[in-house]
């Protein structure tokens, strides 16, 4: 059995309090017993205090983002070792933003994600296609080809533990979600294309979101397909109130 994983992704809003008001308003009122995953994913600077203060309740803290080097000459980064260091357990790898604002590629995808594991932090990959690239029937083929190529040289043990975040580039802050059965149907390809790649073990095992657009009124349809294990959300992660609703769904 696969365990949900809702992660909420701030991108790059909220100043330092009213990160802090956040989390501290959600400790009493998240659910326990560990039946889902829960992860906030925040820019930087809100870090080291989320990741002090949800320790002791059970939300995971990651980033958005990270480089693949240990330390060095790369100002403006943040290293997977400053990461591990304040305890984050998640970092966003290569999201359609970062790969269309910020030149990242496959190949950088596939650097940072060996780094993740090499600093005891879980990937969640990101991968989607245009809506061009939907209308031109190539979807199938091109998110295999970021899977393919951002998952290479990980063991099959590793691939167990991705999360990977199928996101359509066309359903982000668009308001416009992907039908469930579109999601679905994407994220039981990339299955297959971890069972072809890898083993039919870690394709079991992988977890794979759907991302784009999703809001407490249409998360437990989501969730109910056969190959969609949680889902990484944007806009209704920001409301406390509306980022509960969608944990309790989960
Ligand atoms: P929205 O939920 O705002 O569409 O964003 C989705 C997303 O990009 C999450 O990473």
């Amino acid at each position: 059995m696969r365990k949900p994983i809702i992660a909420g992704n701030w991108k790059m809003n909220k100043l330092a309090a009213e990160g802090a008001r956040f989390l501290m308003d959600i400790r009493e009122k998240v659910p326990e017993e560990g039946r889902v995953e829960t992860v906030v994913c925040a820019p930087f600077i809100h870090l080291p205090f989320l990741s002090e203060a949800a320790r002791d309740f059970p939300v995971s803290i990651g980033a958005q983002n990270m480089h693949h080097e240990e330390s060095g000459a790369f100002t403006g980064e943040v290293s997977p070792a400053m990461l591990s260091d304040l305890l984050i357990s998640h970092v966003i790898i290569g999201h359609s933003e970062r790969r269309q604002y910020f030149n990242e590629t496959d190949e950088t995808v596939n650097q940072k994600t060996h780094a993740a594991f090499e600093h005891g932090i879980t990937p969640i990959v990101c991968v989607g296609e245009s809506l061009e690239q939907r209308e031109n029937n190539e979807t199938m083929d091109f998110v295999e080809s970021q899977v393919v190529k951002g998952l290479e040289g990980l063991s099959e043990e590793q691939v167990k533990d991705v999360v990977l975040a199928y996101e359509p580039i066309w359903a982000i802050g668009t308001g416009k979600t992907a039908s469930s059965e579109q999601a679905n149907e994407v994220c039981t390809h990339i299955r297959k294309v971890i069972e072809k790649t890898f083993s039919k073990e870690a394709a079991e095992a992988v977890r794979i979101q759907y991302g784009g657009s999703v809001k407490p009124e249409t998360i437990e349809e989501l969730l109910s397909m056969s190959d969609i294990d949680g889902a990484l959300v944007g806009g209704a992660s920001l409301k406390e109130e509306s980022f509960l609703k969608l944990v309790e769904a989960g």
